[in-house]
């Protein structure tokens, strides 16, 4: 606990009725809660004047850095409610941990993983009544993020930096039922090279997916995958979930490329899937394993995983001038692996890997 947070509540907060009807259908990051947080830093000062207050908009100069620039990175993770009301976030340390990474890459000031933690903790304290009640798939989204903020066009590391949590609560990520997505293979564009931001989790990935991702739409699909930059043969992942292969003989293939942003969602399954017995192999993996594994049933299994959707199965792969037809359904271990991590998530199984940070 090194920050030292000051709190002044929201003058208007929103009313037992408002609330409860935005948690009866929440959607997904169209709500926000109450209050936000906001850390500012300087060279001179280090991290100074935390502060949570009412959410509301920023002014910002129209100079700021981020606005021309993009020096920008941010993190997702969710607080759950447990049966017995407490609340808890999943691994919020390992957030913590990447959001330094991701800080040394854009040349961001380092947030102590400690302060990263107290900070998420204090504005999920102040807006509990914000997470969703127990029972459901439902949960509050927290988007800690950090920002340049000084008002100065030349280019260098900005000289001010904000960083702010914010929340929102997350319906059921699945409404209808699970259903598989049909992806999109983008031969053209890709996301992330050597020595890129790739491994960063930052805005600009994410700017620069967005036409792959239209592409998709516009092919019917639902996503699109990323293959590697220099060789165009490496499956990456998609825009921001991370990528599963599973073989009829029980074992599973993750690609690890260097390049991919690597989910702690996808630490996890590793874990859960070697507890289970399941021997999990990180390593390139080509897109021509996949089509010809899943052509010859080899690979009876293929979803996709990442905080929001926690895990997705996937059926059928589209390209330029060809797919191959996946399942329509999810498949077993999909399903299996996906409860196991809902149900740690939501304190129905014991926690044997101590992921679980109790905040309330
Ligand atoms: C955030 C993110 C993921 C998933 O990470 P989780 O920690 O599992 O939510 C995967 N790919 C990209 C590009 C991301 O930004």
């Amino acid at each position: 606990m090194t920050l030292d947070i000051s709190f002044v509540p929201a003058a208007h907060p929103r009313s037992d009725a408002e609330l409860a009807e935005i948690l009866a259908n929440p959607g997904f990051g169209t709500h926000f809660t109450d209050h936000m947080l906001t850390v500012e830093w300087t060279p001179e000062q280090g991290w100074h004047d935390a502060r949570v207050t009412a959410y509301g908009p920023l002014s910002l100069d129209p100079a700021t850095a981020v606005l021309h620039y993009a020096q920008e990175i941010f993190e997702g993770l969710k607080a759950y409610r447990h049966d017995d009301g407490s609340i808890w976030t999943f691994r919020p340390e390992e957030n913590a941990k990447r959001m330094v990474g991701s800080s040394h890459r854009l040349a961001l000031p380092v947030l102590e993983p400690d302060d990263f933690v107290q900070a998420v903790d204090e504005l999920v304290k102040v807006d509990q009544r914000w997470v969703p009640e127990a029972g459901s798939e439902k949960s509050l989204y927290l988007r800690p993020f950090m920002i340049a903020t000084e008002a100065f066009l030349g280019v260098r590391p900005s000289e001010h930096v904000t960083f702010m949590v914010i929340a929102s609560p997350a319906g059921a990520y699945f409404k209808g039922g699970i259903k598989p997505l049909t992806l999109w293979l983008t031969e053209e564009y890709t996301r992330a090279g050597r020595g890129g931001m790739g491994a960063a989790k930052t805005g600009g990935n994410y700017a620069s997916s967005l036409v792959a991702q239209q592409e998709a739409i516009a092919q019917g699909c639902d996503q699109v995958v990323f293959l590697d930059a220099a060789e165009g043969k490496y499956v990456e992942e998609l825009g921001g979930m991370n990528m599963y292969f599973v073989y009829a003989d029980g074992h599973i293939v993750t690609p690890a490329t260097g390049t991919i942003l690597e989910g702690i969602t996808r630490s996890a399954i590793i874990e859960l899937a070697g507890k289970a017995g399941h021997q999990v192999e990180e390593r390139r993996f080509s897109i021509d394993e996949w089509r010809e594994g899943v052509a010859s049933g080899e690979i009876s299994e293929v979803f996709a995983c990442g905080t929001a959707a926690v895990i997705t199965p996937v059926g059928t792969l589209k390209w330029e001038g060809g797919e191959v037809q996946g399942s329509t359904e999810a498949g077993p271990l999909t399903m299996e692996i996906r409860q196991a991590l809902v149900d740690i998530q939501y304190g129905r199984a014991d926690d044997t890997f101590g992921w679980m940070h109790q905040v309330v």
